[in-house]
């Protein structure tokens, strides 16, 4: 169920509900996003920074029995494990489709890729703003300095150039950034059914945080669960919302005093 943006209750609101769901099951399935969930938003994408309260309140989490717990990002997974650091965890990259490194693109659609990365570079910076991260088997067009008119143009301009390749490759839409990627890499909704579908993990309760578009598939996959909506409130499938980090943090650290 899609909701609009002032509909959504504050996670805080009821409280009492679900920590009384959370004392009540057995496994609690964490999933989190990474950007403008775990971390604020920078000027460039590496100039984020974990917090140290985030970082230890993950770490007692991840140590806990109880608890699987995973970031889940468009970012390639080492970049994951280099910001964060900490073992007892699961790293998943690209949109949940990176899990160990050993998955590779079928040879077509990495020759589609880079035909578009390439017509792409040689059109793209002339917009103020814009700027293209090649990733290993994708890449993002950055659009978060850019005018809003500017956004839809390339936005038009990136779809145009996919059409032709739309066998090989897909567009994603985020907050801050257009994705270019192979049909073959699923979203995120996909990679969070595909781990609760997991024979030990039928019972557990999923919880999810997210900020961005991409989360959306996610939210709806933990249904079953708690979906949170980090950031500014719009219409979301998410259950519940938060205003950022700082809350995200906070509503970590109650669920980690609730099982300790
Ligand atoms: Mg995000």
């Amino acid at each position: 169920m899609t909701r609009t943006g002032s509909a959504t209750p504050h996670l805080f609101a009821d409280w009492d509900g679900i920590a009384r769901r959370i004392r009540e099951n057995q496994r609690l399935a964490l999933f989190l996003d990474f950007d403008g969930t775990l971390v604020r938003i920078a000027a460039m994408p590496d100039h984020v920074r974990l917090e140290e309260e985030m970082r230890g309140v993950l770490r007692k989490l991840a140590a806990h029995q109880k608890v699987t717990l995973t970031v889940i990002s468009g970012r390639q997974r080492a970049e994951l494990q280099r910001y964060i650091g900490l073992r007892n965890m699961q790293y998943l990259g690209l949109y949940g489709w990176e899990s160990n490194g050993n998955k590779t693109v079928p040879f077509p659609d990495r020759v589609a890729l880079v035909s578009v990365l390439l017509s792409l570079l040689a059109e793209l910076p002339s917009y103020p703003g814009v700027w293209i991260e090649p990733k290993r088997n994708t890449f993002s067009v950055h659009l978060k300095d850019a005018s809003g008119e500017t956004k839809r143009r390339v936005v038009r301009q990136v779809e145009r150039r996919i059409k032709p390749l739309a066998q090989s490759l897909k567009v994603m839409a985020n907050l801050r950034d257009v994705e270019v990627a192979p049909v073959s890499i699923g979203d995120k909704g996909v990679a969070v059914r595909k781990f609760l579908d997991q024979p030990d993990m039928r019972g557990a309760l999923p919880i999810y945080f997210g900020d961005d578009f991409s989360d959306e598939p996610a939210f709806a996959a933990a249904e079953r669960g708690i979906s949170v909506l980090v950031g500014k409130r719009r219409a979301t499938r998410a259950q519940y919302c938060v205003r950022g980090p700082v809350e995200v943090a906070e509503a970590l650290s109650r669920m980690e005093k609730i099982i300790r």
